[in-house]
């Protein structure tokens, strides 16, 4: 074990608004990120680096070869031996050194158990890949009256939005409901390259720094980057009086446990997953899973396809059949990744 020299943190305190008191700040803050991947991993980084106190990450997927390219803490080896990303990460995070505490979680998140993954932390921050893990953080950020910070990347850039629950906007005051199944795009069908990756999360992890030692100068602006036709936007967004969230109080997405949403079909080695309550255009589906299936094919009412090594089938009501696991946390990544 190495003692960490006085200096570590030379540089950064040096950085008059940050300063010795905003270290001091961050080596007692506690922060939960959901999502060690591409978003994830270099908000991880940066916070273990900068010295935060304590580090709580979740992560249910396994590193495969396409992570390579955008998730920093991944190795050849790790995608070669399919290692949970929570453990690959910590083990790359520890080597980095430094007084951070780091607590990994490979399990998948959901409205069962975040509550209590994030219990104590200060902040919590979206590394996610999917909108569902998004609304549920939003939910719990509001109802806790805890900061988050919302962050996205698809393509060339991507989107952050840094929320202070009861003072500014939420992200249900920017997008009062998810969009309807199969409308957005998302890294697996539209692609995304590094450089977005890095922007978008080095301006997320900028903006917890802020939150934690100075929550009251936190811009609460969302901010658009993209670093691919090298443009970057601000814009304020009012908090909306009807927000079903930070206004009227209501959190679907923490209330509706796991069980609601799953159905194990005994016997059968398949897990069915209940739609969202909105139609599914299964051709538009159909179109945008063709880069990311291995098979697509559509037969009437339904539409097949083979996800991560999964047959799928998803009706127009939105319901998915997951062969091939009897586990919720595996077929709900699968339906949240591609089909949500
Ligand atoms: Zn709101």
């Amino acid at each position: 074990m190495t003692t960490t020299p006085d200096n570590r943190f030379d540089r950064q305190t040096r950085f008059a608004p940050f300063g010795t008191a905003g270290q001091a700040k961050l080596e007692q803050a506690s922060v939960f990120l959901l999502g060690a991947g591409a978003l994830g991993g270099v908000i991880a980084q940066s916070l273990v680096r900068s010295g935060v106190g304590r580090l709580v990450f979740a992560d249910r997927d396994s590193v495969d070869w396409t992570n390579l390219p955008r998730q920093v803490l991944f190795e050849d080896r790790h995608a070669a031996a399919s290692t949970p990303k929570a453990w690959a990460a910590l083990e790359a995070l520890e080597r980095i050194g430094g007084p951070t505490r780091l607590e990994a979680h490979a399990t998948h998140v959901d409205a069962d158990n975040l509550v209590e993954l994030s219990a104590g932390c200060d902040v919590l921050l979206d590394g996610s890949d999917n909108l569902e893990t998004r609304y549920l953080l939003n939910d719990l950020a509001v109802k806790s009256d805890r900061p988050w910070v919302y962050a996205g990347v698809i393509g060339g850039g991507g989107l952050v939005m840094p929320i202070r629950p009861n003072v500014g906007p939420c992200l249900r005051c920017l997008f009062p409901e998810p969009p309807p199944p199969g409308t957005l795009e998302t890294c697996d069908t539209s692609g995304v390259l590094m450089p977005a990756v890095g922007s978008v999360a080095s301006l997320a992890a900028g903006m917890a720094l802020r939150l934690l030692v100075d929550p009251a100068g936190t811009p609460l602006r969302l901010m658009e980057i993209d670093a691919w036709h090298g443009e970057l936007r601000t814009l304020s967004i009012p908090r909306h009086p009807e927000c079903p969230a930070c206004g009227k109080r209501t959190f679907p997405f923490l209330e509706a446990p796991l069980s609601e949403r799953t159905l194990t079909l005994c016997g059968r080695n398949t897990v069915q997953v209940r739609g969202q309550g909105v139609e599914v255009d299964l051709d538009a589906m159909a179109r945008r899973l063709a880069q990311a299936a291995s098979r697509v094919e559509r037969l009437g009412p339904l539409l097949r396809a083979e996800l991560d090594g999964h047959r799928v089938t998803l009706f127009r009501d939105g319901r998915a059949l997951i062969e091939g696991t009897e586990d919720r946390g595996t077929a709900l990544a699968i339906y949240d990744r591609f089909l949500a």
